[in-house]
């Protein structure tokens, strides 16, 4: 760790994840203004909105400001394997070229992703553990164990020439995880009786009070409901919750029932898991066709599909077109899960065709199936108690979450907490902390096979498109400005016919029939003119009989 000089300070910039949650990507800034090392810490996704951005599969943050510091960029660290926070790796890896700090669980993920990735690159991997230290630069860092809701996560201590930084990650305080060890808090104490500057704190549950349950409360509830079922049993999780499954496992040999495990995802995480050891003590899963053999009462079929998904194993199983497995009356489907905003509809649409099947089931709701791994007020509480920072910087939350953490850390006892947002460079040290520059931080497309920017996506047009169609409109003028051919029309997404049953095609056709006609000879050798002209005029017709104003295109031909 080098010595602090004069002009030295120490930055946090997000470049994703505040004032959202999901695309997390923060860098950590040492030195001088003109002359900073940086390193980042994770690169994760956020989903796409079918409303905002239909068609987009998901979506990254804008690393231009990072491509343009490439090279003082000494790592990526990534906390965990969360899509959220490593999910943007394999497409933007590339664009930096640095060396990636992840644990074997995360890079086991990351290579069983990258076999289902066309053109995923050979990332330069350096794999790390919960307890270790290692040396970037002016930065000394080590990994501390958390707990949350998938293997292996950690929260970082930065520790630097101008002061420590505790960034948590994902976390939550849980005594009895499932899978992996509590929470380190004797590490974070350690810290924090050394003098910790700031925090840099996970914000999603800061809305709510108390502390939430541990895993392995959610893993009795699910051992007593599995039990008592009379018949077959599904239960759909997150695929990546590595605990969550081996409580599924474990609930499943109380009741002398053997797991089918279906979905890609989840045989992916499965396999990750088990060369890491995760299941050790529990007989194999088994694949889906031993559905068909095993008795009622004998099996419990594990599978994706949590949030609706349409391809998914369960949306298939509920709507009896899986090629194995079939639910019928008195089986039960547990929901191991929370519903994702957005995804309510889709899961309600599957839960409504099981329980028209005579199939119980079980949400969240109904029993304690499922915890949140984030921290709730009673646990951020434990976490200041430890970490003790001089500034509290609240990250992975909506503005709600984020204001709400940041007077919840004044009323735990620090001095300071500063709200930031994705592109605004916080000074952490030396004081006082507070944002001190902006630099441009966006959002990437994926959308099909390519990563695009929004402007250039084309998705603001598709959203108008999906609103209200697209009409286009082929004109053919001779050199003259006389008319050569009638015009023609293509309609695509536009009601067939208004009000009193006329064609919208033939609405459209006479809009630019009598533009045409009302413009002087003179003005039609002028193309772009009569393109504007007829554009106008066609979407005033259509607007006129249908109310709403579609996208209008017009082509002019000069023909001989
Ligand atoms: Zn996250
Ligand atoms: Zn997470």
């Amino acid at each position: 760790m080098r010595k602090r000089r004069e002009g030295d300070d120490l930055v946090f910039l997000p470049l994703g994840g505040v004032g959202e949650i999901g695309m997390n990507c923060a860098l950590y800034g040492f030195g001088p203004e003109a002359d900073r090392k940086w390193i980042m810490v994770d690169l994760g996704i956020t989903f796409a909105n079918e409303f905002d951005e239909p068609g987009v599969d998901v979506i990254f943050p804008d690393l231009r400001f990072a491509e343009s510091e490439k090279r003082n960029i000494l790592g990526l660290i990534i906390t965990h394997a969360h899509e959220d926070h490593f999910g943007a790796l394999l497409d933007l890896w590339p664009r930096l070229k640095v060396p990636v700090y992840m644990t074997p669980f995360a890079h086991g993920l990351l290579e069983a992703k990258a076999e289902g990735h066309a053109g995923a690159p050979e990332i330069a991997v350096r794999r790390y553990k919960a307890g270790e230290r290692w040396t970037l630069g002016p930065f000394d860092i080590e990994a501390i164990n958390v707990a949350h809701s998938i293997p292996e996560s950690n929260a970082l201590a930065i520790r630097t020439a101008l002061g420590t930084v505790i960034h948590t990650g994902d976390w939550k305080v849980d005594p009895t995880p499932v899978l992996g060890a509590p929470t380190d808090f004797d590490r974070l104490a350690a810290y924090g009786a050394e003098g910790v500057r700031a925090l840099i704190c996970d914000s999603t549950n800061a809305v709510r009070e108390g502390i939430s349950p541990s895993e392995r409360e959610v893993a009795t509830s699910l051992t007593e409901i599995i039990r008592k079922a009379p018949q077959r049993v599904a239960v759909t999780t997150f695929a990546s919750n590595v605990g969550r499954i081996r409580a599924v496992a474990e609930a499943a040999v109380a009741a002398d029932r053997s797991v089918v495990i279906l979905g890609r995802a989840m045989h992916r995480a499965i396999d990750v898991a088990t060369e890491l050891g995760m299941f050790e003590g529990l007989p194999g899963f088994l694949g889906e066709d031993a559905y068909g053999y095993l008795p009622r009462d004998r099996v419990v079929a594990l599978m994706t599909g949590s949030q609706g998904e349409p391809r998914a194993a369960l949306a298939k199983v509920a709507s009896g077109e899986h090629r194995n497995i079939a639910l019928s009356q008195g089986d039960t489907v547990i929901f191991s899960s929370r519903t994702i905003p957005g995804n309510e509809k889709a899961v309600n649409t599957i839960q409504n065709q099981l329980a028209t099947a005579g199939v119980h089931v079980i949400t969240d709701r109904d029993g304690l199936v499922h915890v949140s791994g984030h921290p709730r007020r009673g646990e951020l509480a434990r976490m200041y108690e430890a970490v003790k920072p001089e500034v509290s910087i609240p990250v992975h939350g909506e503005a709600v979450h984020l204001n709400v953490h940041a007077e919840f850390a004044r009323s735990c006892g620090v001095k300071r907490a500063v709200i930031g947002g994705n592109g605004k460079m916080i000074r952490l040290a030396p004081d006082p902390a507070e944002i001190v520059d902006e630099v441009f931080a966006g959002r990437l497309f994926k959308d099909g096979r390519l990563v695009v920017l929004p402007d250039d996506s084309g998705v603001r047009e598709r959203r108008k498109a999906s609103f209200a169609g697209v009409i286009v409109v082929s004109l053919a003028l001779d050199g003259k400005g006389t008319v050569a051919a009638e015009p023609e029309a293509v309609l695509v997404g536009i009601p067939s016919e208004d009000e009193v049953g006329k064609d919208f095609e033939d609405v459209v056709v006479d809009a630019a029939e009598q533009t045409m006609a009302g413009l002087p000879k003179a003005k039609r050798r002028d193309l772009d003119l009569v393109a504007d002209a007829v554009k106008r005029s066609v979407r005033a017709a259509v607007a006129e009989r249908w109310g709403k104003k579609p996208i209008v295109e017009v082509i002019v031909h000069e023909v001989d």
